[in-house]
């Protein structure tokens, strides 16, 4: 055996490394990281600096949430306020709704650009949310519109040669649409401006709401990849019924319009039972059905307690689980991981 298999514990379980289009003439796919956020376990999340820093960490695609601001263009904000990653509420004290909380949507573009972002809080505390992360209080964050986002990544894809991806996430469809307004829509627009067009591009749509990942595929007409996200049902992310939906039957239905599924991964892995994991069958189901599968979130500062690392968690997921891809806040593990592992496999099968 050799050490890095050994160093990587993944020895034993190798013959169940995913091995795809043996013997056709296209090269095996490879795993995907998709930086979550950005390279958000070391800088702001949704920042241009931290979509930078995870570009030259080798990450395959970046992950831009998506809401709409008052003048209707889709910023890359992960939640529908914006009092926990800004100083909205020392900007403009009197603009918050009757909830106590301040909306991207309820502000123009102009005015969420005047805002310092950071490092997510506790505006109830004010303190961090990850307290190892960036510090708190550092000047120069600011919220990037999608466009500005995709601008940034095709430009470092002209001047490095490489082609690294985007991930765009519509976020809220339903809460946008009781506002007036429809976030799928003005996403696919910008993504059409910037050459996203089919599956040959370089982008995967992602939406936790099912109803609106029928509405993009059908209604909207968007012939790119797409992703079904889904959580528990207790999260109230959408009127989706997730348990249902990651049911054989609900999957089949899943895989009319979307081409994988993006899991919680406790959704796959269920914890662990006599020191070995629990590990359901959703995966299985899926991959029966053609759908790849791209759990979240792998975090090196937050990792489930059914693994014994970060890289035990991967190799969870990559190994046993046998996922295609992960979102990450910490990208460069995830692709020092995912290296090793391709580095390794090949070794074993000769
Ligand atoms: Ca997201």
């Amino acid at each position: 055996m050799n050490i890095l298999l050994a160093t990587l514990g993944i020895a034993a379980l190798l013959p169940h490394t995913p091995v795809q289009n043996q013997g056709k003439s296209q090269a095996p796919k490879r795993q995907i990281v998709i930086a979550h956020r950005g390279a958000s376990g070391y800088l702001p999340e949704h920042t241009l600096q931290g979509v930078a820093m995870a570009y030259q960490m080798g990450v395959d695609f970046i992950e831009p949430d998506c809401v709409l601001s008052k003048d209707n263009i889709p910023v890359v904000v992960h939640d529908t306020h914006i009092d926990t990653i800004s100083d909205v509420a020392k900007k403009f004290p009197d603009r918050k709704r009757k909830d106590g909380r301040y909306y991207a949507i309820d502000f123009t573009l102009a005015e969420l650009k005047t805002l310092a972002v950071s490092e997510r809080f506790d505006p109830a505390t004010g303190k961090a949310v990850y307290p190892k992360r960036f510090p708190l209080g550092v000047p120069g964050f600011t919220i990037p519109t999608l466009a500005e986002e995709i601008e940034l990544v095709q430009g470092l894809n002209k001047s490095t040669g490489k082609n690294i991806g985007i991930y765009p996430e519509v976020k809220y469809p339903e809460w946008h649409r009781t506002e007036g307004r429809d976030i799928s829509k003005a996403v696919l627009e910008v993504l059409w401006k910037y050459g996203y067009k089919t599956k040959e591009d370089k982008c995967f749509l992602q939406c936790f709401d099912f109803a609106e990942t029928k509405r993009i595929r059908t209604e909207l007409g968007w012939q790119g990849r797409l992703i079904q996200l889904t959580t528990e049902n207790a999260d109230k992310e959408s009127s989706t019924d997730y348990e249902k939906l990651l049911m054989p039957a609900g999957l089949a239905e899943v895989a009319k319009v979307a081409d994988g599924i993006g899991p919680w991964i406790n959704q796959l892995i269920e914890g662990k039972v006599d020191g070995k994991l629990k590990i359901n069958d959703v995966a299985k189901n899926a991959k029966a059905l053609g759908l790849q599968i791209h759990p979240y979130t792998f975090r090196f500062d937050a990792v489930q307690s059914y693994a014994d690392s970060f890289d035990d968690l991967l190799r969870a997921a990559f190994v046993e689980v046998g996922v295609d891809g992960v979102f990450s806040d910490h990208p460069d593990k995830a692709v020092a991981f995912v290296k090793k592992l391709n580095r390794a496999a090949p070794k074993q099968q000769n």
